[in-house]
This record gives structure tokens, C-alpha cells and sequence, in this order.
């Protein structure tokens, strides 16, 4: 079977904001959800700089499209501030109020996404869509298992219609819709929290439509379960070809999710590599704590524009030979560390500290 080819759209490109494209050939985009409600204290002074620098860091890492929850009138005022502070393109998601939708769109927000179970009257939609147009900001359709429209509902409810067709249906019925009015700019998502709806939908929708897709599961949990159902869901998608940006949702923090997304690209080598971090899961043995080092670590590791392998590891029995193929190392040897590089060690030294061990990691990471 060959691999299906979904068209291209443009995610910013606009003003200060980074151009991201999805679908084609172009890489799979890694995207995130910010988790709060947003105030405009959070964009004053120190607080604004700090929420700008973990933007930026969240694109370091790999993230290519980052969305926010706008519930009311008040949030577009805020995010659309926000979009013309940082390159990062930002999604608004918007439920309910076409008239967000559309305030959205006065600032330089670079995607929508619009939920057709609950955005309302095809004149509703129009007004959005248009506009939309005008600013050639792409529209994400995305359809939810849990907040299908009424008739599809029923349907499933009354097993005359399978979840996965319905979600298909729903969004090619909103797609129709769309392209009535002329816009093509659009992307779909088909979510549920099940693994099988979600592999289900996304092969069926692939097969009728070259609408490219963002892919992921929805309520997939904390950040183990969580990982693991995208994982499931999502590598054999990618594996056929299906699947133009991935977001993989869990009840954790956008970097999680961001690393998560990268980990599942990189298992199917679609991703880029940067940093991979080979970490030992600590034991009795250990002479230094590999989980809280790596905790603490793993944004500012995974953010490295660099192919390397970085080891952590517990103990000096096994630590530098076990890891001989890292770039950088560093292990416990009792009241000691050692740093090694490519399995011989390089630094040895008496810490008492995390500080002073995230001290000794910096300098020799710098020199990398
Ligand atoms: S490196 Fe040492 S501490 Fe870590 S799991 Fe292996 S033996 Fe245990």
C-alpha cells in the first residue's frame, strides 16, 4: 500500500511569528497544549519574560505549534498579546463563540481550531471562515469522540453507527461544509481516548481525504498510561504514513508532552535528534540519584540544538562502561562524581550538592 500524500498548509509566516508547514512531505510536527488559563499579569514584567522564555524553550525542544484554550472574549485579548511576543505560532482553540474565533483573528494567532460539534450555524461558521481567508490562517476541524454532533451521537449511542465512522463523518461533513464556502486552509483531528478508534478513524479518513492530520489521543492519562496509549495509537499510523502533526495528551506538563512526541517520532525516525538521554533506572547500588538529576535535566537536554547522547548513571561499578557510546556522562562513585566522556572519565570530584553536580554537568555540557 502506498503511503497516502495529505496537501500542504502554512502555519504562520506572518509578522514575527515562525512558518510551519503540515503535511506533504514535510517533517511531523510536534504540537502542545499550554495547560492554564492565562491572565495579563501572567504577561507583565519578570512573569512575561519567564512565560516567553518556556515558550521558547518548548520550541527548542522540538515543539513546532503550541495551543491555548481561549473560553471567553477576554482570553483572545491575552493570547493575541502574547502571539505578537514570541515566534512560537500559537493555536487559539476555541468552543461555543464564533465571535473568539474571529476577535482571534485581529492578532497575529497563527492556526484555529474550532470544534464542529458545538461552533453553531453554518452563517456562524461562514463569518470565521472568511476572515480566516482573508489572514491565511489555516482552521483545524477538530472533531472529539466525546463531543460528537447530536445526530452522530445518537447514532453511536444506538449502535446503528460505529465511533470511529462517526467521527469520520463528522469531520468530512464539516470539511463539505468548508469547502463549499470555498476554504481549503484546513486540518482535521479525529480524537478519542480509545486505541482503536483512534488507529480506526485515522486510516478511514486517510482513504477518503488528502485533508492533512493532526493525530494523537485524547484523556489518554497520566504521563506513563498516557505515553503509552499514544504510543500505541500513533506509531502505526505513522508507520502507514497517516499523520502530519502529533500531539500527545496527558494529565502533565507541555514539555512531557513535547518529549513524549519526540520520543514516538524518533522511534519511527521521523524526528529530529538532538539529545538522546540514556539515563540508568537507579538501585541499591547507586551513588547518586539518576531520577532526580534527570528531572531535573531533561528540558535543558532535550533543548540542545546538538546530536549527542548524554548518560546518567547511578554507579561507578557500571556507570562510564555501560554508557562507552555517550557524548557526555555523568555518575556516582560513592561521595564523588565522575564525568566521562565516550566511557573514560574526565572529571572526578567530591560533591556534597545537587548544586554543586548540576555545577561540574554545566561546564563540561558547555564544552560539548
Ligand atoms: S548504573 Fe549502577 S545504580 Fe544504576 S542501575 Fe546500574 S548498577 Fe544500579
Amino acid at each position: 500500500m502506498t503511503a497516502p500524500v495529505s496537501r500542504i498548509i502554512k502555519i504562520g509566516g506572518f509578522e514575527e511569528v515562525k512558518a510551519v508547514f503540515i503535511g506533504g512531505d514535510y517533517p511531523v510536527v510536534i504540537q502542545t497544549m499550554w495547560k492554564d488559563r492565562l491572565s495579563f499579569a501572567n504577561l507583565e514584567n519578570e512573569a512575561g519574560e519567564a512565560l516567553a522564555r518556556r515558550i521558547n524553550g518548548l520550541a527548542a525542544m522540538g515543539c513546532g505549534l503550541l495551543r491555548f484554550a481561549v473560553p471567553a472574549m477576554a482570553d483572545a485579548e491575552i493570547l493575541g498579546e502574547l502571539a505578537s511576543r514570541v515566534s512560537m505560532p500559537l493555536c487559539a482553540d476555541i468552543h461555543f463563540d464564533y465571535k473568539i474565533a474571529l476577535r482571534c483573528l485581529d492578532f497575529p494567532v497563527a492556526k484555529l481550531r474550532i470544534n464542529p460539534g458545538n461552533i453553531g450555524r453554518r452563517n456562524r461558521v461562514a463569518a470565521v471562515v472568511s476572515k480566516a481567508a482573508a489572514k491565511g490562517v489555516p482552521i483545524r476541524i477538530g472533531v472529539n469522540a466525546g463531543s460528537l454532533p447530536a445526530p452522530l451521537r445518537e447514532a453511536v449511542d444506538n449502535r446503528s453507527l460505529d465511533r470511529a465512522e462517526a467521527l469520520v463523518k463528522a469531520a468530512l461533513d464539516e470539511l463539505a461544509v468548508f469547502d463549499e464556502l470555498g476554504f481549503t486552509n484546513t486540518a482535521v483531528s479525529m480524537k478519542a481516548s480509545g486505541i482503536a478508534d483512534t488507529i480506526k478513524a485515522n486510516r478511514l479518513f486517510a482513504e477518503r481525504s488528502s485533508v492533512p492530520l493532526h493525530i494523537g489521543v485524547t484523556e489518554a492519562g497520566p504521563l506513563v498510561s498516557g505515553t503509552v496509549r499514544n504510543t500505541a495509537a500513533l506509531l502505526p499510523l505513522l508507520a502507514e504514513g497517516i499523520g502530519d502533526t502529533i500531539r500527545v495528551s496527558l494529565s502533565d506538563s507541555p514539555e512531557n508532552e513535547v518529549i513524549a512526541g519526540r520520543e514516538i517520532l524518533n522511534a519511527e525516525e521521523l524526528g529530529k535528534h538532538g539529545a538522546v538521554i540514556v539515563s540508568c533506572p537507579r538501585c541499591g547500588r547507586n551513588g547518586f540519584d539518576t531520577i532526580a538529576f534527570t528531572e531535573r535535566w531533561k528540558t535543558r537536554l532535550y533543548g540542545l540544538d546538538k546530536d549527542c547522547v548524554i548518560a546518567i548513571m547511578g554507579c561507578a561499578v557500571n556507570g562510564p562502561g555501560e554508557a562507552r557510546h555517550a557524548d557526555l556522562g555523568i555518575t556516582g562513585a560513592g561521595n564523588s562524581l565522575m564525568i566521562f566522556r565516550h566511557g573514560k572519565v574526565i572529571r572526578t570530584l567530591p560533591v556534597k550538592s545537587d548544586a554543586e553536580a548540576d555545577k561540574a554537568f554545566e561546564e563540561e555540557l558547555n564544552k560539548l
